[in-house]
């Protein structure tokens, strides 16, 4: 199976991807993540990303294709992948079409995560993450244990400004790609992204079953 979480930073792709991937069998392919993890290294990939990350700019498409093709190239994927943050724009959705084939692979479904803009401001502006584990806490919502409180970290693209300018990218460059695949024989599956994580997962295993 292969389905593409799409919906603004912030709208609960992570978490809903993770949980999938773990109910279906195949893995999230995460390209926020993979990037994040090359910065984290101090790879040549991580130098080329990290500066358009901070800014909350795109990276370039030639980069996250290379790493779309790895991801699925693994073993791990061969039974198919959700994809999570990718593709971000139209010329990025006609390679991923184009790869699909190429590998005799097809999408099953897009999933698009709606959450009103405001909610994200605040979802995001509060996000923190613990270095040591890497879990992602909220300082409202899901607050960190005791042990972690004092190092959890903000991502320098978590802050409200670049939140913001994130969401702009996001209405113009990756909002169209729902009617794009409205377009698309591809069933596309609107779900409320604001509803609790649990039923959430449940409402869209529902439509995948459907
Ligand atoms: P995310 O964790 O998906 O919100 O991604 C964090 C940042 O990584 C984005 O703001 C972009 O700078 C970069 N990024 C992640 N995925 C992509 C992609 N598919 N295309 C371009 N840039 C990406």
């Amino acid at each position: 199976m292969h389905l593409i979480l799409l919906g603004a930073p912030g709208a609960g792709k992570g978490t809903q991807g993770s949980q999938l991937a773990e109910t279906l069998g195949i893995p999230k392919i995460a390209t926020g993540d993979i990037l994040r993890t090359a910065v984290r290294e101090g790879t040549d990939l991580g130098r080329k990303a990290q500066e358009y990350m901070d800014a909350g700019e795109l990276v370039p498409d030639e980069v996250i294709l290379g790493l779309v093709r790895e991801a699925l190239a693994n073993e791990e994927a061969r039974r198919g992948a959700i994809f999570d943050g990718f593709p971000r724009n139209v010329s990025q959705a006609e390679s991923l079409g184009k790869i699909l084939e190429e590998g005799g692979r097809a999408l099953d479904a897009v999933i698009v995560l709606d959450v009103p803009d405001e909610v994200i401001v605040e979802r995001m502006s509060g996000r923190r993450t613990d270095p040591v584990s890497g879990e992602v806490y909220h300082i409202k919502f899901n607050p960190p244990p005791p042990e972690a409180a004092d190092r959890v970290v903000q991502r320098p693209d978590d802050r409200e400004e670049t939140v913001r300018h994130r969401l702009e990218v996001y209405t113009e460059q990756t909002a169209p790609l729902i009617a794009y695949y409205e377009e698309r024989p591809v069933p596309v599956e609107r779900v409320e992204g604001t509803r609790p994580i649990a039923e959430l997962q449940e409402e869209i295993l529902s439509r995948l079953r459907r």
